[in-house]
């Protein structure tokens, strides 16, 4: 039998949960794009989205998702031939260098594994080893959702300013804006990007890039800058088709508006705070299952390196797929595949997954997700230690309060 009837949870790392009020305000006619109260609207979007990055910078916006917005950064940022350093703590710290090293980027990428945080000593040494300072940025993300490890973005700031690097500090915040705390003015990054689809928890298909004053100023000269990415019209445009280059997304703009008065009337800080409940009750299952059977463990082994939207985990092949199918089909909760531990060729990756938590989430669901993880464990003899549910319940009672 299934018990898979009723209200399905996507508990991927994007797309995420549509909150109803998000989905409700996009379901009208087509707005006139030329007059009216979409003026108005779009007008009240970039003082909330620049709160929510925390900067008093600029932000542009364009129709696309994340691998577009790491293109515009590129093509605003660097000049042919210029030169980045790219931090990399998973696979989407290697997807940011290669669109790079695509366009006629020089690209030097120190590469921290699949399970580590970066080394800030090599970080480090890799700026000093550039007296010449032709490094133009540094390119980091702050939570890799592959591996889902989360960098200290204020310390590696601080490593740039102790060595004393000129270089630019570009943050990929897609997996972690709205969800993980994040301070882009507080903690001295130049530039940063974040998609639609995830914390803000709108639909694929638009993307953000808030730059500093001291980012626009430093790449005034790029080359790589086209009419469609240049951010200065975006972010600037005295008309309002210049903030889109053309047509507006109008239907996603409704949405926005919704998904940001819920995060900004919700507190950034409560919001932070509800996400890493959530992330640590989903830990303390995971702190249990894996004391019965050490083949099930999270990928980042310190939780002070763990992203708070979502956590990557190991099951021992071919366990995390049937586990993933289970819970779907059986269940209604859908996981996420593990992604760039092995390739979807190799037996061993079916011993991955990813439990999101992320943007529209909430005790229920999160609790729900455990315990349906835990009942297809024990519907397909899948060894594990006990204790899961109960602790993963204490953590809530504890975020909670009475
Ligand atoms: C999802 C994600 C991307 C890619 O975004 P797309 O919308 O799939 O292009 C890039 N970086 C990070 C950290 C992500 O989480």
């Amino acid at each position: 039998m299934t018990l898979a009837n009723g209200r399905a949870y996507l508990a991927i790392p994007g797309p995420s949960v549509m909150p109803d009020r998000v989905l409700a305000a996009m379901h009208r006619a087509a707005p006139n794009i030329y007059e009216g109260d979409l003026y108005a609207l779009v007008d009240s979007l970039w003082p909330d989205l620049k709160a929510v990055a925390g900067t008093k910078g600029s932000v542009a916006a364009y129709i696309g998702n994340g691998h577009a917005v790491w293109e515009a950064a590129n093509a605003n940022m660097f000049s042919r031939g210029d030169k980045a350093l790219v931090l990399a703590t998973g696979q989407f710290g290697i997807g940011w260098a290669n669109s790079a090293r695509a366009v006629g980027i020089e690209v030097e990428v120190l590469d921290f594994g699949k399970s580590a945080p970066m080394d800030m000593g090599l970080v480090e040494a890799a700026l000093r080893a550039d007296p010449a300072h032709r490094i133009k940025a540094v390119l980091t993300t702050q939570v890799d959702t592959a591996s889902t490890i989360r960098t200290d973005v204020a310390a590696l700031r601080a490593v740039m300013d102790l060595v004393g690097h000129p270089a630019l500090l570009a943050v990929d915040c897609i997996a972690s804006m709205g969800c993980d705390e994040y301070r882009m003015d507080d903690w001295g990054v130049d530039i940063t990007v974040a998609a639609s689809q995830k914390g803000l928890m709108t639909p694929p298909g638009m993307g953000f890039v808030w730059f500093s004053d001291k980012a626009r100023a430093a790449t005034a000269a790029a080359d790589l800058r086209s009419p469609y990415w240049d951010w200065t019209p975006r972010a600037d445009g005295a008309e309002f088709w210049q903030l889109w280059n053309g047509t507006a997304p109008t239907h996603h703009l409704y949405g926005l508006r919704e998904a940001l008065t819920m995060i900004l009337d919700e507190g950034l800080p409560a919001v932070w705070a509800r996400h890493e409940c959530l992330a640590r009750t989903v830990w303390a299952a995971f702190d249990c299952w894996s004391s019965g059977n050490p083949a099930i463990g999270m990928n980042v082994a310190d939780a002070a390196h763990r992203g708070r939207s979502v956590t990557a985990a190991r099951f021992g092949a071919p366990h995390a797929t049937r586990l993933r199918q289970w819970c779907e089909h059986k269940a209604g909760v859908t996981l996420g595949i593990g992604l760039g531990m092995a390739p979807s060729s190799d037996p061993a990756y079916h011993g991955f997954l990813r439990v999101a938590h992320m943007g529209h989430v909430n005790a229920h669901m999160t609790l729900g997700a455990v315990a349906v993880m835990e009942a297809g464990m024990i519907a397909l003899d899948i060894p594990h230690g006990p204790g899961a549910l109960a602790a993963a319940a204490a953590v809530v009672a504890a975020g909670a309060g009475g």
